[in-house]
């Protein structure tokens, strides 16, 4: 049977790979629409070379610009803003919606997608880091299918395991671009520096969140929400060479990992083959070239956004939104150089200071709230 996809993010990192995968699975794959925010040439020229008819840009709100894109590509139907995709999402023919938009703002079409009872193929985190307590109550039993790499290890190793069997949850982290710089060096680290990861070839938000450790903070929250586990049973560690994806402890002491070069085309493969699997030459993994595979704590000098992640997913309600809507205005000013990196932790927990908690927020609240931080901790410096 022919799976029929919604692409959002197409233009990004984990779009590009989703496309590779397309490519190679073109026979048991088949794109209903596609969505991205402004990057229309690179949207549209896709559209055309993959023959996808409909197309959506969230982001291009300008008349005139509308018009001049609906002259430039005539064969294309194409869709203009948030609610339009929002539409899209509620009303298209589609299996799997595969949710890669960057950052925040994806959390629309993940309420779209899930209300719409279609499988949400799941990239963008900030969806539950923000509204799992909603998508919680939302989602049906195997809606969800992870493409977080390290989410999806833990999927494929507790395979049909109940919860009880599970001691914890370990998820590896690479350590980012600075976890061997010496801590008296952070002071110099520019923007390049940071938006070169060692092992992963990802976008520019999850790039900087990982040098900062940030994105595990993240991730543990979306184990949480996940996998419908408490925090004390949720964990993380470094593992420099990102070969083990992240490990299930279960109550016998056995810890089973998935492992594989670091490459996202197998995740995102993953998600859209299961529950089967696909034959693929895609991702190739030689263990003879990864002889050495080794851990170590995150050290909370180095990372003190991953234990302040840890201490806001621990408070819940409102308070994961604000963290991440003022890392993400932290991140945009280190970009052009408005603060330096270790400007960043001191900038966000003084956001986390100001902060007003709202135990169970709605989606309306959580998307104000997050627009809000976003503009208050911008405005600190422009
Ligand atoms: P990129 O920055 O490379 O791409 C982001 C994509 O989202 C682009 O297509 C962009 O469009 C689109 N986009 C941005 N804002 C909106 C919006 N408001 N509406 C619709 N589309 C929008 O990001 P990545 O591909 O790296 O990451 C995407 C998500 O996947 C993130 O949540 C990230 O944390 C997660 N993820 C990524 C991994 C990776 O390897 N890259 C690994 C694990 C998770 P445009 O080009 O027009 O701006
Ligand atoms: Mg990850």
């Amino acid at each position: 049977m022919v799976k029929k996809v919604a692409l959002l993010g197409a233009t990004g990192s984990i779009g590009t790979s989703f496309f590779e995968v397309f490519r190679e699975q073109k026979d048991r794959l088949q794109l209903s629409f596609v969505a991205a925010h402004q990057n229309f040439q690179k949207l549209c020229t896709l559209a055309m070379e993959y023959g996808i008819q409909s197309v959506a840009l969230t982001g291009i709100t300008d008349i005139a610009q509308q018009k001049h894109i609906r002259q430039s590509f005539p064969q294309l139907k194409l869709y203009f803003g948030e609610s339009e995709l929002i539409r899209l999402l509620g009303n298209e023919d589609y299996d799997i919606g595969l949710n890669a938009i960057g950052g925040s703002s994806g959390i629309g079409a993940t309420f779209a997608i899930l209300k719409h009872g279609k499988k949400l193929a799941l990239a963008n985190k900030e969806s539950l880091v923000m509204g799992g307590h909603l998508v919680q109550k939302l989602k049906q039993p195997g809606q969800i299918i992870p493409v977080d790499s390290e989410h999806s290890a833990i999927f494929q190793a507790l395979g049909q395991h109940p919860l009880s069997e599970v001691k914890k949850l370990i998820i590896t982290a690479s350590g980012g671009a600075f976890r061997s710089l010496p801590l008296d060096e952070f002071t110099s680290i520019t923007p390049a520096m940071a938006l070169k990861h060692p092992n992963w070839d990802m976008g520019a938000k999850v790039t900087l969140d990982s040098a900062t450790m940030f994105n595990k903070a993240l991730e543990v929250m979306e184990a949480h929400w996940l996998f419908d586990l408490p925090y004390a049973r949720i964990e993380a560690v470094i593992h420099p060479q990102s070969v083990i994806h992240s490990l299930v402890q279960f109550i016998d002491g056995s810890l089973l990992a998935q492992l594989s070069s670091p490459d996202m085309k197998l995740p995102i493969l993953y998600a859209l083959s299961y529950p089967d699997r696909w034959s693929s030459v895609l991702v190739q993994t030689d263990l003879l070239t990864h002889k050495d595979l080794s851990f170590q704590a995150l050290e909370s000098s180095r990372y003190p956004l991953y234990y302040l992640g840890l201490e806001v997913a621990q408070a819940g309600g409102i308070l994961p939104t604000i963290m991440n809507a003022a890392v993400e205005a932290a991140m945009q000013l280190f970009l052009i150089e408005k603060i330096r990196f270790i400007d960043i932790h001191p900038l966000v927990e003084s956001a986390m200071q100001d902060a007003r908690q709202i135990p169970s927020p709605d989606l309306e609240t959580i998307v104000a709230c997050n627009k809000d931080t976003y503009t208050k901790v911008l405005a600190k410096y422009t």
